[in-house]
């Protein structure tokens, strides 16, 4: 448990969650400020900042357990997609410094969801497949 970390509280308890599911490794609750009707966060009971820090048995252990809340979310509300969302660090918004998957429905009718619709421009080629070569060779 990690001093001042918000999800680490509500995982010891000291903070109330509207919690959805809970398993060893992992707890799943709704996002206070939903940016859609059954916005929800999986997060590892563990602390870890991020998808740098994170344990591979933890997020793999978040990752199911996404796959089993989305298929309640499909029969409860039935949405037409769900959004997968993780950020990392607070150059990309991350707030909360403690590793969460957001699970985004868009419902029929609802307005399309920010993080799903941004505008498509082609990039450039060249620079498109210099950097692949470099980070395959890191990754080979
Ligand atoms: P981000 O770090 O930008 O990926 O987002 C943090 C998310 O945590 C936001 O969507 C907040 O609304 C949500 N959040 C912060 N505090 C709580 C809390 N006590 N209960 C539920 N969700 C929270
Ligand atoms: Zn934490």
């Amino acid at each position: 448990m990690e001093e001042d970390c918000i999800f680490c509280k509500i995982v010891a308890g000291q903070i109330p969650c509207a919690k959805i599911y809970e398993d060893e490794k992992v707890l799943s609750f709704l996002d206070i400020n939903p940016i859609s009707e059954g916005h929800t966060l999986v997060i590892p009971k563990a602390h870890a900042e991020n998808l740098w820090e994170i344990a591979e048995g933890d997020l793999a252990a978040v990752h199911r357990a996404s796959k089993k809340i989305i298929q309640a979310m499909k029969e409860v509300l039935n949405p037409e997609g769900v959004a997968c969302l993780q950020l990392n660090g607070r150059g990309v918004n991350q707030v909360v410094m403690h590793y969460h998957l957001h699970l985004i429905p868009r419902v029929k009718g609802s307005d399309p969801l920010p993080v799903s619709s941004w505008e498509i421009k082609p990039g450039n080629q060249e620079v498109i497949g210099r950097l692949a070569e470099i980070l395959a060779a890191k990754l080979g």
